[in-house]
This record gives C-alpha cells, structure tokens and sequence, in this order.
C-alpha cells in the first residue's frame, strides 16, 4: 500500500534524515587504509546510541537474508555492492567502499548509500562513482509530481546505459516511512510515462548501483553480501526524498 504523508510528517521526518546524513557524513570523514569496517559499523552505532535513534539493520531479517543482520551499518567493499555484512577486515589503498545506513528518529525512517574510495583511487572506480552519482540526480529530479514511477527509473537507466553500463533491477529503491521498506518499488530501469503517478506526500529512497562490467551478482557464504558475478566493482548511492508542491526534497542531504 502506498501511503501520503501530510506536510506536517514531512517535517517530521527532517530530523531522520539529518541524522542518517550526519552518519553517512562522519563514515566518509573517517574511513581510511588501516581501518577495519567493525570500527566503521561501532561508530555508527554510538551515533544511535547518541541520538537515542534506533537501527533498522540489526534486527532485519527479510526472506532473501539467512539470520538477522546484526549489524548497523552495510559496508561494501569492491565487489561487493549491495547489503555489506561489516566484518573483519581492514580497509586497503584503493579499495572502494560503499555503506548504506538507515534509522529511525521520532518513530521515522531515512535511508542512505555513499560510495567512496579509500586512498589512491583507480580512475575507473572514481569514474563509476560519479556516474551512479549523476544517475541518483537525474532519478531525483524525475520525481516531481504528476510524473510517474517509470520515469524516474527510466532517468537513472537513461545514465547507465549512456555510459556502457548494465543495470540489475533484483534491488532498487522503495517507499520510506515507519518502516525502512515500503511500496512502491522504484526499479533502476523503466519506461517513462509508466507505473503509478507521482503525488505530493511520497516519501522514497532512491537508489542507484551499478556494476564495471556485470549485471548479475550472487550471495556471499556469510548470507548477506551481494557480490558482482565476475568480480568488478560496484557503487551505490542512495537518497531519501520527500516529493512535494515545490518538488523534490532531499531528506538525508549532506552539508
Ligand atoms: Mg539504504
């Protein structure tokens, strides 16, 4: 079911994003060679505990995960892309990391993904990072009210395929409010002028990743992290956006 927010939620959903913002912001600031992604996931954690938000990871246990997460925070490293379990291992020179973090705060949700690379960066992977950058813009500025869902799919393809890229859409972004994961699904590849009509009050994540070279990826022995089927790397950016009158509005922006 897919459900409107009033004006008044809106604001009340400010503060979630704020704070995942601040999250994914502090996670950028500190993550280098050297550190392990258990310390990267204990620091969010005691931003949760700071805030008094509460994690939507750590209990999750969907159809496709083999055990609750047990974690706050996905880290994905190179190949992986999707639903990072942290573990332990040490970030290197060049790795390229993605984390996706979502909580609640007053009973309201936000979710976020930033790619980066730690130390001396390949051009490609710096390459892809920007395009699954401009891919989130373009799906974001698609979704204005009285488009439809297909057209902000079709504005996130529409940057992939421009630059060679392949698209999976197994996972794509989905509707946000008490819970992390609502209707409608939001599929990183569509047909414009396709899918349910965009209104003011839909509050979504969107959320492009793409792949080098593959659009095809398996489940790692730990139950969680999706991990490219030829090994090239991924990236993943997310936003949760809130569609109005006067268009779209980035909950979890960054500063
Ligand atoms: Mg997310």
């Amino acid at each position: 079911m897919i459900e409107l927010r009033t004006p008044a939620q809106i604001e009340q959903m400010k503060p979630a994003g704020e704070f995942v913002a601040s999250v994914i912001t502090r996670l950028a600031e500190v993550a280098a060679v050297g550190m392990n992604l258990l310390e990267l996931d204990e620091i969010a954690h005691a931003m949760i505990r700071e805030r008094g938000a509460e994690s939507c990871y750590i209990d999750y246990h969907p159809s496709f995960g083999a055990s609750p997460f047990g974690k706050v925070l996905c880290t994905s490293v190179n190949d992986a892309v999707l639903h990072g379990l942290p573990h332990d291992y040490v970030l290197q020179d060049g790795d390229l990391l993605s984390v996706d973090f979502a909580a609640s705060v007053d009973g309201w949700v936000s979710d976020s993904a930033l790619s980066i690379v730690v130390g001396t960066p390949r051009d490609e992977d710096l390459r892809l990072i920007e395009v699954t950058g401009q891919a989130l813009i373009a799906g974001i500025n698609a979704a204005t009210v009285g488009n439809r869902i297909g057209d902000i799919s079709a504005a996130i393809a529409g940057v992939a395929r421009d630059a060679g890229l392949l698209i999976n859409t197994q996972f794509g972004g989905h509707g946000v409010g008490r819970t992390m994961h609502g209707d409608p699904h939001i599929p990183n590849d569509g047909r414009p002028g396709r899918g349910y009509k965009l209104k003011a009050g839909l509050v979504i994540a969107i959320e492009p990743w793409f792949l080098h070279t593959t659009d095809q990826i398996f489940t790692d022995p730990d139950g969680w992290t999706l991990r490219s089927a030829d090994h090239s790397r991924g990236a993943h950016m997310e936003h949760t956006i809130a569609i109005t009158d006067d268009g779209p509005y980035v909950l979890t922006a960054r500063g």
